[in-house]
C-alpha cells in the first residue's frame, strides 16, 4: 500500500522570514512522522529557499501552477523543466482557484497534467464542484468530467501515475470542511471510476481530500477508507495545525 500523502497548499502567502521560521519550527517534529509522505507548495519565489532548508528532511518540494510549454514568449509562466532544476517532485494542476480566478478549463488542466507527467513531476490533479453544482445534484458528474477531461488527453492509465485532490469549492477557505460521509461518497465516486480507466491488477493513484481541513477534523476524515490523505490551505501555515494534520494521517 501506498503512504498516506499530505500536501501543504501555501498559496500567495508567506516571506523569506515567515518561510523560514515555519519550517524551522515544523521539520523536527516531521522528521519522526512515519508512513506519511509530506509536500509543501512554496510561491514560485521561494522555492529555492524552501528547497535549501528541506535538504537532509524527509518533506518534499512542490509547486502550485505550472505552463505545459517548456519554454517561450509566455511572460510570468513557469515550466516543467523549471521546476525540476528547483527537485520539485510535486506540481498542483487544476487548483479551482486558478480555474475560477484565471480562466483554466479542463483542456488546459488536462495539457498541464500532460506535462508534468511527461517531466517526471507528479501532478496533483484538484476537482470539485461547487455549491449550486452539489445542490442540483451534479457533484459527481462534474467530477467525473474533470477527470475525463485529463484522461482523455493522457490516456486512463496515466492516472494512476499522478495524485487526485477532491476539493469541493464550498469548502475551500471557507471553514466548512465537507462532511467524511460526503467526502467519502465523492472519494468512492472517484476510486469507482478508476477502476473503469485502469488494468486489472494497476495501483490506484492516491485520492486526497481538500478544503477547510484541521486538526480537528482531519481524523474522521483520514479515516475514510478511500481517503488517503489531505491538501491542507490555510492550516498549513501554522506549524502545529500542519504538524498534526501530518500525524494524523499515520
Ligand atoms: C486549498 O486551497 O487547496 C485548500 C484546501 O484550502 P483550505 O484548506 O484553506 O480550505
Amino acid at each position: 500500500m501506498k503512504d498516506k500523502l499530505v500536501i501543504g497548499n501555501w498559496k500567495m502567502n508567506g516571506n523569506c522570514e515567515e518561510n523560514q521560521r515555519l519550517l524551522a519550527e515544523a521539520l523536527p517534529e516531521l522528521a519522526a512522522v512515519t508512513g506519511v509522505e509530506v509536500v509543501v507548495c512554496p510561491p514560485f519565489p521561494y522555492l529555492a529557499q524552501v528547497g535549501a532548508q528541506l535538504q537532509g528532511s524527509p518533506v518534499s518540494l512542490g509547486a502550485q501552477n505550472v505552463n505545459a510549454k517548456e519554454r517561450g514568449a509566455f511572460t510570468g509562466e513557469v515550466s516543467v523543466p523549471m521546476l525540476n532544476d528547483f527537485e520539485c517532485r510535486f506540481v498542483l494542476v487544476g487548483h479551482s482557484e486558478r480555474r475560477t480566478l484565471f480562466g483554466e478549463t479542463d483542456e488546459m488542466v488536462a495539457e498541464k497534467y500532460a506535462a508534468a507527467l511527461s517531466g517526471g513531476v507528479i501532478p496533483v490533479l484538484c476537482v470539485g464542484e461547487t455549491l449550486e453544482q452539489r445542490r442540483a445534484g451534479l457533484a459527481e458528474n462534474v467530477i467525473v468530467g474533470q477527470l475525463q477531461a485529463v484522461a482523455s488527453r493522457v490516456g486512463g492509465e496515466a492516472m494512476a501515475a499522478g495524485v487526485i485532490a477532491y476539493e469541493p469549492l464550498w469548502a475551500i477557505g471557507t471553514g466548512e470542511s465537507a462532511t467524511p460521509e460526503q467526502a467519502q461518497q465523492i472519494h468512492g465516486h472517484i476510486r469507482q471510476w478508476l477502476a473503469g480507466q485502469l488494468p486489472s491488477g494497476t495501483a490506484s493513484p492516491r485520492l486526497l481530500y481538500g478544503g477547510s481541513l484541521k486538526a480537528d477534523n482531519a481524523p474522521a476524515l483520514f479515516a475514510q477508507p478511500d481517503i488517503d490523505g489531505g491538501l491542507v490551505g490555510s492550516a498549513a501555515l501554522e506549524a502545529q495545525s500542519f504538524v498534526t494534520i501530518c500525524r494524523v494521517a499515520q
